[in-house]
């Protein structure tokens, strides 16, 4: 990367790419900040819930034991226990642990079971003592759970309410997360360990639920919440990764056209030193034959050349020379015309292996005095085909001057014709410089010349293979190469037999 190139670079990147990246960061936390708030709504929301359940919960069982209390001296529970059925039984015991009255009888070892809580007991006492009558729940099993508190009215009694598990939360706690779900939440009951659904709002719960917290009676037992249908939770995430995939979107496109300007206009540059190049090429490559043209006139004009034999061959070297001028220029205003579009063929019906022959009898004089071997393969059979002979001509000077200009001491070119049902294949190949490979793909561009590599010292205007590409595509054909460095090149040119 140059010193321009890298400045382009760090501007694009700069007024484009870290603008951005900034939004892009600025949108990602703002996103998740909301994220954060709506779980902070829904937190509360549940605190809130759960506050009015617990609450409810105390309710009920301060309410069972304030009837107890007012019995304590009857007894007479029956219909406490009807109107709640989550009661299995009501136990009254004595300080010591000795006297019981259960009620309705059971087989439980409640002598054992207040020992083992002895200390539970003995803090209910001293909260008793000053006026506080406070309940505590000790679980017993997964479906037995004790209510245990100290009456007020007679401060050395223990009372226990056994209550079942499973009847409790469905009957008491249902009933509340019912009435406090209505059609907005689903609330349900979980039983902590094994994840187990003890009760539900909703017979079927969609999604996962968001949030959770623990049940004041039940300490094995969590609330879980969620929305009914879609929940908040569920619409954030949806709106975060739309957003999320819309800005990667968005820079991708920026990225991707940020990146597209700078290689656009590097290509531009390089265009630039290339047709500079270009320039100083072509200026050379007129120069040398006009130069080689008038001293040899001029020497001929003086009169100094003496042998016919001499002269004949200057002769032949002003028309050579003047023969590469016409083409170089022909090259030129041809180059111009395919820019600008304007370049008309003349198809013509013509057998391909004519213009091969008519092309290389050009060239016998040269081949002969340069010492190059040329063997010639043509296809006796191959039809006649609609093609610009001038063109097609064109593009064969341009592919053995080629040919001859890249080639050292093996100086040897082949040139077949062949074809099958669908295309004639004409093919020129040499034993030169080749091309290394990581040019093969750029040498048909406008003013493109290999430079670096294999070094070759030959003059020429980069533009002899775009218009050979340039006229075989306008044939319908392919054009195509084959090249190793030092040992040679092969071009390949695909001409259809009938062109749509
Ligand atoms: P130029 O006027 O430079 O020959 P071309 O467009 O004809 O322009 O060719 C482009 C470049 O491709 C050349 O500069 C040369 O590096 C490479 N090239 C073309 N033909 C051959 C060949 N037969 N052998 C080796 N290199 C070649």
């Amino acid at each position: 990367m140059n010193r321009t190139t890298r400045i382009i670079f760090i501007t694009l990147f700069s007024i484009v790419l870290l603008p951005t990246l900034f939004y892009s960061v600025y949108e990602i936390t703002s996103l998740d900040e909301t994220e954060e708030m709506l779980t902070a709504v829904y937190s509360r929301q549940l605190d809130a819930i759960l506050f009015s359940v617990n609450q409810y919960l105390l309710d009920v069982s301060a309410g069972w034991a304030s009837q107890i209390e007012q019995d304590l001296y009857w007894r007479r529970y029956d219909q406490l226990l009807r109107s709640n059925p989550s009661i299995q039984s009501i136990v009254i015991s004595d300080t010591s642990f000795r006297k019981f009255g259960i009620y309705p009888f059971s087989r439980f070892n409640y002598r054992k079971f207040f020992t083992e809580q002895r200390e539970k007991v003995d803090r209910l006492f001293r909260y008793q003592e000053v006026s506080y009558r406070k309940l505590e729940p000790v679980i017993v099993s997964d479906s037995l759970i004790i209510l245990l508190f100290v009456p007020s009215s007679a401060p050395h009694r223990i009372v226990g309410i056994a209550v079942n598990t499973q009847r409790f939360i469905s009957d008491v706690i249902g009933r509340k997360l019912s009435e406090l779900a209505q059609n907005d939440f689903i609330l349900a009951v979980v039983h902590q360990t094994d994840d187990k659904i003890v009760f539900s709002t909703s017979s079927t719960i969609p999604g996962d639920f968001v949030q959770q917290r623990q049940l004041w009676i039940f300490p094995d037992h969590v609330v879980k919440i969620k929305l009914q249908g879609v929940s908040v939770q569920e619409i954030a995430d949806e709106r975060f990764k739309r957003n999320l995939a819309l800005i990667i979107l968005l820079d991708a496109v920026l990225i991707f056209g940020a990146w597209f300007v700078f290689r656009t206009i590097r290509r531009e540059m390089e265009l630039v030193a290339l047709k500079s190049d270009f320039v100083s090429n072509v200026s050379h490559e007129l120069r040398t034959p006009l130069s080689l043209i008038r001293m040899f006139a001029e020497t001929l004009e003086m009169g100094r050349v003496k042998t016919n034999k001499k002269k004949q061959e200057y002769y032949g070297i002003i028309l050579h020379e003047t023969e590469r001028l016409t083409r170089l220029i022909n090259n030129i205003l041809n180059f111009s015309r395919m820019e600008s579009r304007s370049r008309k063929f003349n198809f013509s019906s013509t057998n391909v292996n004519d213009v091969v022959e008519s092309v290389l009898s050009i060239y016998a004089y040269q081949f002969e005095q340069l010492k190059f071997r040329v063997e010639t393969v043509l296809d006796k059979k191959l039809p006649s085909i609609m093609i610009d002979d001038e063109a097609i001509a064109e593009a064969l000077h341009n592919l053995i001057d080629n040919a001859m200009k890249y080639s050292n001491d093996e100086k040897s070119i082949r040139v077949e014709t062949s074809g099958d049902e669908k295309s004639i294949i004409i093919t020129v190949e040499d034993h030169g410089v080749g091309i290394p490979h990581e040019h093969q793909a750029k040498v048909f561009e406008k003013f493109y010349r290999v430079s670096q590599g294999l070094v070759h010292t030959a003059k020429g205007s980069g533009l002899g293979l775009a218009i050979v590409q340039h006229i075989v595509h306008s044939h319908g054909g392919t054009i195509s190469l084959k090249s190793e460095p030092h040992r040679g090149t092969t071009f390949i040119m695909q001409l259809p037999i009938s062109r749509m």
